[in-house]
C-alpha cells in the first residue's frame, strides 16, 4: 500500500485503541445508517461498537464485556462463538459458500428442509404434513412468502380440493401486529409508530383485536372473560371469510407488539375458526419459534398446525440470515402442473438457501438434539418466573408478562390505572441505558423492557440479568429522593 493511500484510507487497527474506537464512531455516524434509529440522537453519545463475543456476553472495542440479554435482537440461540457452529460454517466453506435454488439445490439446504419438517412434524396430528421448505434470508421474507402463497393457493386451487377462490385475495391480522419492515409485512402489521408513514404504498388488511389482557381493548377483566377477542375475530371470519385467504398471527406472544402473552386456548380457538371458515393460518414463529417458549416451535403448545409456518431469526442460531416458510401438501400440490400452466411459484432471493447459512442451522439443530436443550431450559424458565414476581412488586412496573424464556416488563407511571409515562419520557430507553452502564445490553420495545437472553444462558447469568434489570428501573423510575 501506497503512503498516500494510507493517509487517505488509514486503518482502524494503525492506531491505540482509544485512537481507534474514537475513528470508529466517527465514521460510524458519518456512514452507517442504523435500523430503528433516530441517528442524530445516535451521534451524540459513544455508539456501542462490538468488536467480538463469547458465550452469553458481547465484549466492544473497549474490551467492555455486556451480558447479551436480547440474544442479539432475539435470534443468539446457543450463545456466541459456539465451537460446533464456528466449525461447520468453517467446513462448508471449504465446499461452497454459495449456489443458487433457483432451479438446483444445495447439500446443506436438502438435509436442513428434512430436518424441519421432521420437526414440524407433531403439529401435524389431525391435518396435511409441513413437508415443504421454501428458504429466504430474512424472517419478512418469510413471511412475504407466505402471504404470497396463500394467495396464489386460492387463485389456483385444484379441483380435487374444491377448485379456485379468486375472491380470497385479502389477509386478517391483529390490531399492532408486527410481521417485519418489507411492504407485504408492514400491511399486515399495525404498529402505528413504524408502520403510519408507508399507509398510502400498503394493501389494505382486516384486523382482530389484540389478546391483550392487561390492555384489553374490549375493555374486560381476563378473570371474568370468555376470551371475548377471539368471538371478535370470529365475527371478522364470518362476515368476510369469502374474501379472506389467511389469518396471520404470532402463536402465543406478540412480539415486537410489545412482549403480549394470549390467554391459553386462544391460539386453539383460531386455528378451528379457521377451519370452520376455510381460511387458511399463517403462524409466524419467526420470534417465537426455534426453543424461544420451551417447546420447538410455539404452535406445540396448543397442538395447533398451521397451514404456512414461517421461521427466521435463530434458525442459525442467531449466526447468519435464513428464513423459511414451511407449507403443506395440499398448498403445495396447487402449485404443481406443467411449466405452461402458470402454477409455478415466481418468487425467489438470491441467497435463499445460502449453505453457508443451513449449515449454521444444521449444527444449531444438533445441538439442540446433543445438549436437549429443550429440557436444559426447562428450569432456566421457571427460574426467570422466579425473578419477575420480583419486578412485579416495584412501584412503576404495571405487568409482568412471560413465556418460556421470553419475558415484557411493562412500566407505567401509575400502576394502579395502567396509566403510561409520557412517550418523551423515553423510560424505557433510559432504563435500558442504565443497564447497559450496569453491564447488561436490553432494548425496549416502548416502555416494554424485553428480556430475550440466549436459550445457553446460565442460571448464573440470568440471576444477573435480572438483578441489573430490577436496579435499572429502580435507579430511573423510583430513584432515592436527595
Ligand atoms: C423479527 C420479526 C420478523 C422480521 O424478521 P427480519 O429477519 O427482521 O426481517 C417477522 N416477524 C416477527 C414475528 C418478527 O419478530
Amino acid at each position: 500500500m501506497s503512503s498516500s493511500s494510507a493517509s487517505t484510507r488509514p486503518h482502524p487497527s494503525e492506531a491505540t485503541p482509544t485512537e481507534r474506537a474514537a475513528r470508529l464512531w466517527q465514521w460510524d455516524v458519518a456512514h452507517l445508517w442504523h435500523g430503528f434509529t433516530q441517528m442524530r440522537q445516535y451521534a451524540d453519545q459513544e455508539p456501542l461498537i462490538i468488536e467480538r463475543a463469547e458465550g452469553c456476553w458481547l465484549i466492544d472495542v473497549h474490551h467492555r464485556r455486556l451480558l447479551d440479554g436480547v440474544a442479539s435482537m432475539w435470534c443468539n440461540v446457543h450463545g456466541h462463538r459456539r465451537a460446533e457452529i464456528d466449525e461447520a460454517i468453517r467446513a462448508q466453506l471449504d465446499h461452497v459458500a454459495h449456489s443458487t435454488l433457483l432451479g438446483a439445490a444445495n447439500v446443506p439446504a436438502i438435509e436442513l428442509a428434512r430436518r424441519l419438517v421432521q420437526l414440524a412434524e407433531p403439529l401435524s396430528v389431525d391435518g396435511p404434513r409441513l413437508s415443504h421448505v421454501y428458504f429466504s434470508s430474512d424472517g419478512s421474507s418469510a413471511v412475504e412468502v407466505a402471504l404470497k402463497m396463500a394467495f396464489q393457493y386460492w387463485q389456483q386451487r385444484p379441483e380435487r380440493q374444491g377448485g379456485p377462490r379468486p375472491g380470497k385475495t385479502k389477509f386478517l391480522a391483529l390490531a399492532d401486529a408486527y410481521h417485519g419492515d418489507t411492504l407485504g409485512s408492514v400491511s399486515v402489521g399495525g404498529v402505528a409508530a413504524f408502520h403510519e408513514m408507508f399507509h398510502p404504498l400498503l394493501f389494505p388488511s382486516l384486523r382482530a383485536p389484540q389478546p391483550h389482557c392487561y390492555r384489553c381493548p374490549l375493555g374486560l377483566q381476563r378473570s371474568a372473560c370468555r376470551i371475548d377477542c377471539l368471538a371478535a375475530l370470529e365475527a371478522v371470519l364470518a362476515e368476510h371469510h369469502a374474501e379472506i385467504a389467511a389469518v396471520i398471527l404470532e402463536p402465543l406472544v406478540q412480539g415486537a407488539a410489545g412482549m403480549i402473552v394470549a390467554p391459553e386456548g386462544y391460539l386453539r380457538g383460531v386455528r378451528q375458526a379457521t377451519r370452520r371458515y376455510d381460511v387458511l393460518l399463517i403462524a409466524d414463529e419467526v420470534a417465537v419459534g426455534m426453543g424461544r417458549t420451551g417447546r420447538m416451535f410455539a404452535s406445540e403448545h396448543e397442538q395447533v398446525a398451521p397451514d404456512l409456518l414461517c421461521l427466521g431469526k435463530g434458525l442459525t442460531g442467531g449466526y447468519l440470515p435464513l428464513a423459511a416458510t414451511l407449507a403443506h401438501d395440499l398448498i403445495y400440490e396447487a402449485f404443481l402442473g406443467s411449466a405452461a400452466e402458470g402454477r409455478t411459484f415466481f418468487h425467489g432471493h438470491t441467497y435463499g438457501g445460502n449453505p453457508l447459512a443451513a449449515a449454521a442451522a444444521l449444527a444449531t439443530l444438533d445441538i439442540f438434539e446433543r445438549e436437549k436443550t429443550l429440557e436444559k431450559i426447562q428450569p432456566l424458565i421457571e427460574q426467570l418466573g422466579q425473578g419477575l414476581r420480583l419486578f412485579a412488586e416495584q412501584p412503576h412496573v404495571g405487568h409482568v408478562r412471560q413465556c418460556g424464556l421470553l419475558a415484557g416488563i411493562e412500566l407505567v407511571r401509575d400502576r394502579r390505572t395502567g396509566q403510561r409515562f409520557d412517550a418523551a419520557e423515553a423510560v424505557g430507553t433510559r432504563v435500558c441505558r442504565r443497564a447497559r452502564e450496569l453491564g447488561v445490553l436490553i432494548r425496549p420495545l416502548g416502555d416494554v423492557i424485553v428480556l430475550m437472553p440466549p436459550l445457553a444462558i446460565s442460571a448464573e447469568e440470568l440471576d444477573l440479568l435480572c438483578r441489573v434489570v430490577q436496579r435499572s428501573i429502580a435507579d430511573v423510575t423510583d430513584p432515592p429522593a436527595s
